[in-house]
């Protein structure tokens, strides 16, 4: 099936709101194994939304609509809908029904303006809102059909959640399939990644890859839909299981695993702790970690230490290494990090000093620089970083590498995992 997704409103078109309801929908979509091949947005004008949704139909099969089902002289989708598809509105009794019992349940007279909204294309059909006055609209045309919802994310939800999606599951029964499998991996760019396992994505096959980037982690989505559930299936796990064993070590997940997730995992399954001692993160690491439920078995303690004297008195930094290298280090980031270790008594620490940025950069230690280092009971081991991001990404990368280095430590002892 080829579905498409309309928004509407001029307040998407012109960036003052962020089209969430797409997105929403699209991800919803595909636990119907219904894959959304194109995205659009319109603003409030007639032409544009009859123009788009009559080149939507010469497209697709589903087309799923948000915005502009309201009260108010700009709503006119429901309009829009009719006119694209040549069909009268009709008022839909038992629809204007509900909307004036909801007034009545709110103590007010239902005004004149919300009668529109009991409009239905003939032969569609309103689809109740229990969040608020719009109801949806559900119109099929032979084999086609249109889903309009309201732009307000909450009762689009509810209208996806608790009407749409049950009967787009039935309509769709198991005539397509669609699979999706995720392989996370961190400290490497896009190009990079794509250099070792390009020659695995074939461009027009079946199965497509795609690879995006977020606060370093990158990540692979290898991605299929086709008729054949055990066919899409298995081709996309070879194709992710392929790319999982040319990566190796920098795999550190797959599907829903989050960096933080892995390495608190790891840390329980090996019933080993870690306690944190971080400067230009500020507590980040600390707060990725214990972000994670049941951290507190693997989380000791988390020092943020942000003046030199800090580092001295609660981790025992001594002050001459500092005086002697300055507070961005490898030595400094190491002792912060066995300090760490030894103060709260854990099995690992992470130590993580560096010029965040904007300001404070100096030609031999620019910004971006950044020492990440992991204490354990052999000694430490010192990562040097040179970001190149923004203050917020350069701090989201440090944390992120400090939970690398801690996972990969953990992975060499037990290469199953
Ligand atoms: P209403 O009955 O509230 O008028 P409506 O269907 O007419 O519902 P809109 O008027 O288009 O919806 O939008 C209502 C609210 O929802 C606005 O605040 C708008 O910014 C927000 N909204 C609309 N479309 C989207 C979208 N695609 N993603 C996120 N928010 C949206
Ligand atoms: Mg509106």
């Amino acid at each position: 099936m080829k579905a498409e997704i309309l928004s509407i409103g001029d307040e998407l078109v012109h960036g003052a709101t962020v089209d969430t309801n797409a997105a929403e929908i699209a991800r919803a979509l595909l636990r119907c194994d219904i894959e959304v091949e194109r995205v659009s947005v319109v603003s409030d004008r007639f032409a544009d939304i009859t123009g788009a949704i009559r080149d939507a139909m010469s497209r697709c099969d589903l087309l799923m609509i948000t915005g502009g089902l309201g009260p108010t002289q700009d709503d006119i989708t429901r309009d829009g809908i009719a006119a694209a598809l040549d069909l009268p509105l009709e008022m839909d009794a038992p629809t204007l029904e509900r909307i004036e019992a909801r007034f009545a349940s709110l103590g007010r007279p239902m005004p004149e303006s919300n009668r529109v909204q009991a409009l239905v294309p003939r032969g569609g059909e309103a689809i109740d809102n229990d969040r608020g006055t719009a109801p949806g609209l559900w119109v099929e045309t032979g084999s086609q059909c249109i889903v309009a919802m309201p732009g307000v994310p909450r009762e689009m939800r509810h209208l996806l959640e608790d009407r749409v999606l049950p009967r787009l599951d039935r309509r769709q029964g198991s005539a397509c399939c669609y699979h999706e499998r995720l392989v996370h991996t961190f400290g490497h760019g896009e190009s990079f990644i794509a250099e070792q396992v390009g020659d695995l994505f074939q461009r027009d096959g079946e199965v497509r890859v795609s690879i995006t980037v977020r606060t370093g982690v990158t990540t692979l989505a290898v991605r299929s839909q086709g008729t054949k559930a055990v066919h899409v299936r298995e081709a996309v796990d070879g194709l992710a299981e392929l790319i999982v064993e040319r990566l190796g070590k920098w795999v550190f997940g797959r599907d829903g695993a989050s960096l933080e997730a892995t390495v608190v995992g790891a840390l329980k399954a090996s019933g080993r702790t870690v306690a944190t001692a971080e400067s230009c993160t500020g507590g980040l690491l600390a707060e990725l970690l214990t972000s994670i439920p049941g951290s507190s078995a693997a989380f000791e303690a988390g020092f943020i230490t942000y003046a030199n004297e800090a580092k001295t008195r609660q981790l025992g930094v001594p002050a001459d290494l500092i005086a002697a290298h300055g507070a961005v280090s490898e030595p400094v980031a190491a002792a912060m990090a066995e300090g760490a270790r030894r103060i709260a008594q854990a099995d690992f620490g992470l130590g993580i000093t560096g010029i965040a940025g904007p300001d404070g950069g100096t030609p031999e230690k620019p910004v971006g620089l950044i020492y990440v280092a992991c204490a354990d009971e052999e000694g430490v081991r010192v990562r040097e970083c040179r970001f190149s991001g923004d203050r917020a990404l350069n701090r989201q990368l440090a944390a992120r590498t400090a939970l690398d280095l801690l996972r990969r430590r953990l992975a060499r002892e037990s290469p199953s995992s």
